[in-house]
């Protein structure tokens, strides 16, 4: 098996970490690649955060693996289930679906993500207050652990490592392969119910408001200095549109995250392979109300706009879930921040979540609100403002995307923070699997 030694970035190219990488194709090269004493398994190797490689370790990429073994599809039921290699993209899985009338129900924001990826990090979608996270769609999943062999998890087999797989940043080995339940559509094309509004609190109003009559729902503000913070929320339902099908292939563009052999300078590399041009269905602000669905399922970062914002800067983004009681006090409070900081951010995301809340998993009720900033001394200081809001508010931070945080403020956002350590370290005594982030995160 070839390994090679490459320089590993996030995307948004806050932090760097030289490491041994391969890249196996076949099963029984897979599971030699777990030998070194310390590995982590990367997936499309696209997180915001450093979770799939570290410093003097060696990170596996489950590339190669992306077959479909199985699917059964049913056309006069709703629910059906497939059958993958845990490396293949949502994109991949998207367009074999779709052409059956089927699609993943959780679809996280860009096609090239892989569903290795969307397990690890338990991924949402722009309907997570309908379908919960992804790993609600896991029926079973196979793991392999170089101490433990390859192991069956389902909610009744290994329940324990089940459970801990499911967003456990690949800290329990790898995942081979997963059967997820998937919803067939009655349409392919969304119809989009604009309302320009301002001010936070109206958006989550109105979030509130609509939910039950929306399959698909988020409201995105631009977050300044004036008192306003104008925004649109859009609410989204299936449309059978003009009738016309979605095409099997599916093309976007792709990015790349690894730094080149010979390329040093560290600029937005990911834009280097990043030919896409911006579609007007796309677009944030598509006039058309009617959109294919996968252009709404993936917009914006299958817009090109979206990261010529952030060409040539270090990116942070912070995404943070907020506890339904406290959301009005957490609003007025972070505009007070942003305002007296004299910060701009732009496209802040807001999307209402419902669930119950588990270990490390980004999820529960209340109202997240996201947004991407330049990594700069202000922004710096404005973040750690809203890391001790975040806690005084009881709101969690999503681990998987912003790459500053660390041990003291997880413990303290994160109540079963100790139990998912104890847990993990009787299941893995040895650590095998680490990554800056479990580094980072003290486990
Ligand atoms: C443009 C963009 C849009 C995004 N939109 C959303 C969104 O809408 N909703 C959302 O929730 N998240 C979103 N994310 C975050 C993204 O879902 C997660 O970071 C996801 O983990 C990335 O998948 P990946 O295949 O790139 O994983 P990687 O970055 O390769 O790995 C992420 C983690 O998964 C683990 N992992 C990967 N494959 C396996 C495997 N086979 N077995 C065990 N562990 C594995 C890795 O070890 C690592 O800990 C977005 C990210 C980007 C870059």
């Amino acid at each position: 098996m070839k390994t090679a030694s490459r320089t590993f970035t996030t995307i948004g190219q806050d932090d760097l970490a030289r490491a041994e990488w391969c890249a196996p194709d076949r099963y029984r090269d897979l599971r030699a690649s777990f030998s070194a004493p310390n590995s982590i398994v990367q997936g499309a190797g696209l997180s915001y955060a450093s979770a799939s490689f570290a410093d003097h370790s060696r990170t596996v990429s489950m590339r190669h693996f992306d077959r479909i073994i199985a699917a059964e599809l049913p056309q006069d039921q709703d629910w059906g289930s497939v059958t993958v290699e845990a490396g293949i993209t949502l994109g991949k899985l998207y367009s074999f679906l779709i052409s059956r009338g089927y699609v993943p129900s959780v679809c996280a924001g860009h096609p090239q993500l892989s569903v290795g990826g969307l397990i690890a990090s338990d991924a949402h979608g722009k309907n997570q207050f309908r379908e919960g996270n992804f790993c609600s769609l896991i029926e079973e999943m196979k793991l392999f652990h170089p101490d433990h062999g390859e192991l069956l998890l389902s909610p009744a087999s290994n329940p324990e490592v089940f459970e801990l797989t499911c967003g456990g940043f690949g800290l329990t080995g790898a995942i081979l392969s997963a059967k997820i339940k998937v919803g067939r559509i009655p349409a392919q094309c969304v119809e989009q119910e604009k309302q320009k509004l301002v001010g936070l609190e109206e958006a989550y109003k109105l979030l509130q408001e609509n939910w039950q009559r929306a399959d698909f729902m988020t409201s995105t503000h631009d977050f300044g200095r004036t008192a306003d913070i104008p925004g649109t929320t859009v609410l989204a339902r299936f449309h059978r549109g003009d009738g016309r099908k979605e095409t099997a292939e599916f093309e976007y563009p792709k990015l790349n995250p690894n730094i080149e052999p010979g390329n040093n300078s560290f600029v937005f590399n990911l834009l280097s392979r990043f030919r896409g041009r911006s579609s007007p269905a796309n677009s944030m602000d598509n006039s058309d109300p009617i959109a294919p669905l996968r252009d709404y399922l993936f917009s914006p970062h299958t817009d090109w706009s979206y990261f010529a914002l952030h060409k040539d800067k270090i990116i942070v983004q912070h995404q943070v879930l907020i506890p339904a009681n406290a959301v009005d006090r957490y609003l007025n409070d972070l505009r007070t921040l942003v305002q007296q900081g004299e910060y701009d951010i732009s496209r802040t995301v807001l999307q209402i979540f419902r669930g119950n809340h588990k270990l490390l998993r980004f999820e529960g009720d209340g109202l997240s609100i996201s947004f991407d900033v330049p990594r700069t001394p202000k922004s710096e200081d404005l973040l750690k403002k809203i890391d001790a809001l975040n806690v005084a508010m009881g709101a969690r931070t999503n681990l998987i995307k912003d790459n500053r945080i660390d041990q003291k403020t997880v413990k303290a956002q994160y109540a079963d923070y100790e139990e998912f350590r104890e847990r993990l370290h009787t299941f893995d005594p040895n650590r095998r699997f680490k990554s800056k982030l479990s580094e980072r995160l003290g486990l």
